[in-house]
């Protein structure tokens, strides 16, 4: 399975140039799509879920047999074979889940009642929902509701789902347990999950791109970039009123609060200084230092900073 994805641009009647040239290679498995919000992504799976079109470009589904769905074009082909789950995942408050996700079913096709019954409840079972299957989806929590719309999502046996911002607003226990949950969902379909959050990213997904302002800044194995970074990450506390004199001088990445003073990420090629230390280099520091758009991260990777 592979999903390509070719120049797609989007400018909304408002004049927000969302997509600009988006060209992405998806293959099976997780992928992550990370970026700050506003960057696109919704847009971009919006598009790929077939809920609103591009100026320009393509889009085209890869089986392994061979056979390609064009899908911008072949929506319903596409609808098929698709699992979504948006943003903003509206339930029914008053039904419950085993209720609702076997109405999901029959609309999926499966007419047969017995074998209608042994999906809703292995669905079930896989997110977790089946001790609280029969109480209504008003009283689920966050974490719930987003489980159940995974469940919603496979059924059918999706060959390309798309999550869009599934963990924002969870708790820490209901996002552990969300994305364990999507790490089984296995190698047979693309999985595209949008984020803001790098760690989703980090603990999850093989290959990921980073988009910000409508622009594919990076597309990479985290692994990989991680080690393209690796030497050339180094860190300093400063008093708040040295920052600026720190930006001034060195390419910071990122800062962070500590402890009432200030953490200091900068990018060097050497040690930048007798008050830095070198620094093991993990996701946010790519995600931070392709963000910062640096002269220096991009001649140190040239092979990770495609556009
Ligand atoms: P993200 O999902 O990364 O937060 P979006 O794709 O939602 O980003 O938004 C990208 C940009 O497009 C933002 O500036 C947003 O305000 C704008 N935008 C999104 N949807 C619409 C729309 N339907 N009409 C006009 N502007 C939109």
């Amino acid at each position: 399975m592979h999903l390509a994805i070719r120049g797609v641009s989007k400018t909304y009647p408002n004049g927000v140039r969302a997509l600009r040239d988006v060209t992405l290679d998806i293959p099976s498995g997780m992928y992550g799509l990370l970026g700050p919000n506003g960057a696109g992504k919704s847009s971009l799976m919006r598009t790929l879920a077939t809920l609103q079109e591009p100026d320009v470009g393509t889009v085209t589904l890869e089986r392994p047999d061979g056979t390609r769905i064009d899908v911008l074009r072949e929506k319903d082909r596409l609808r098929r074979t698709l699992g979504y789950l948006p943003q903003e995942f509206g339930v029914y408050p008053s039904v419950s889940a085993e209720r609702l996700l076997d109405h999901f079913a029959v609309l999926e096709g499966f007419t047969e009642k017995g074998a209608r019954r042994r999906v809703v409840e292995a669905l079930l079972r896989q997110t977790n929902l089946w001790d609280v299957r029969k109480e209504r989806l008003g009283g689920y929590s966050g974490g719930m509701r987003q489980r159940f719309g995974i469940a919603v999502a496979l059924l059918g046996g999706p060959e390309l789902i798309i999550v869009d911002e599934p963990t924002a607003g969870l708790d820490p226990a209901e996002r552990v347990r969300f994305l364990n949950l999507l790490s089984e969902i296995g190698e047979n379909s693309v999985v595209i999950l949008s984020t803001h959050i790098v760690e989703d990213v980090a603990e999850l997904c093989r290959r990921m791109a980073i988009i910000d302002r409508g622009q594919i800044l990076l597309e990479a194995e985290p692994l990989e970039a991680i080690d393209a970074l690796r030497g050339r990450v180094w860190r300093r506390v400063v008093a708040k009123h040295e920052l600026p004199e720190v930006e001034r001088r060195h390419r910071v990445i990122a800062t962070k609060l500590l402890a009432g003073r200030t953490l200091v990420h900068v990018h060097a090629d050497e040690r930048p200084g007798d008050e830095f230390e070198p620094v093991e280099p993990d996701l946010e520091d790519v995600y931070f230092s392709v963000m910062a758009g640096h002269e220096g991260a991009r001649a140190a990777a040239p092979e990770l900073v495609a556009r």
